[in-house]
Order: structure tokens, then C-alpha cells, then sequence
């Protein structure tokens, strides 16, 4: 049996708390908090004491998925991406910039919010962006 202790950051919420992996024969089976990260300093909120759980779970999405009428299907990064460019120039070609917006997530970091609402103000011309946290 191999034994294996990881150190790491929850991806649950821009906190960045510290947290440690138990995982074992290659399969993470428990969390706990790191005493050591200047952040949470050994403590953790409830999501992030269960963060091993989603990891290996069977419904997670590892894939990209486009809606195909009433059902999605799963396609490459480059293909939903490619989509995703093309739909937006779309709906902003025809319906003006404000026909869109933009919502971050609390699970991207700090540099990724910033990249959206810049993406959001200087290509895609719209201020109509907001972050979970306020919905
Ligand atoms: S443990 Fe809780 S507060 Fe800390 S990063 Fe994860 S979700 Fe956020």
C-alpha cells in the first residue's frame, strides 16, 4: 500500500486556504487543514474539509459539453472554445456588447477574475460583469 501526503490549496473559494491530501494507492480519500498556511492557519469551513470528496467523483465533468437541442454532447477544449468565440462575436455583432455578460466564479484565482472583467471591458466592449459572490 502506498501512502502519499500532498500539500496543496482548496479550490473551493478565493480564501486560498492551505489543506493536505491523504492519498492512497493513488485514490485521495482525506482532507485536512495545514497549519502552516498563513491563511486558515489549521482550520477549514465545511466545503473544504470534504474537498477530496469531488475529485474522483463518477458525475464529475471532465470534459467540455455543447447543448445539442435538448441534450449535450461531449467535444474537445478546442471545439468549445472555438464555439464559445464564435457565439459571443455573434451575439455582440448583432445585439451590441451590453447583450452580454459576464459572470466569474469565487473558484477562479485573483488573476483570473481580472482577466474576465478585462476581457469583458476591453474585447468584448460591455462593463456588465459580476462575480457569485454578490448573486
Ligand atoms: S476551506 Fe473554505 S474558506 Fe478555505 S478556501 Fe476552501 S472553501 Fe474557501
Amino acid at each position: 500500500m502506498e501512502c502519499k501526503w500532498v500539500q496543496t490549496t482548496c479550490p473551493y473559494c478565493a480564501c486560498g486556504c492551505g489543506l493536505i491530501l491523504l492519498a492512497i494507492d493513488g485514490e485521495i480519500v482525506d482532507t485536512l487543514p495545514s497549519r502552516t498556511s498563513p491563511t486558515n492557519k489549521g482550520t477549514l469551513c465545511i466545503k473544504g474539509w470534504n474537498v477530496h470528496e469531488f475529485v474522483q467523483h463518477k458525475d464529475r465533468l471532465k470534459k467540455p459539453l455543447i447543448r445539442n437541442g435538448g441534450s449535450f454532447r461531449e467535444t474537445s477544449w478546442d471545439e468549445a472554445l472555438g464555439y464559445a468565440a464564435r457565439e459571443l462575436r455573434r451575439i455582440r455583432d448583432t445585439y451590441g456588447p451590453d447583450a452580454i455578460g459576464i459572470l466569474t466564479s469565487a473558484r477562479c484565482t485573483n488573476e483570473e477574475n481580472y482577466i474576465l472583467q478585462k476581457f469583458s471591458r476591453a474585447t468584448l466592449g460591455t462593463n456588465n460583469v459580476d462575480h457569485c459572490a454578490r448573486l
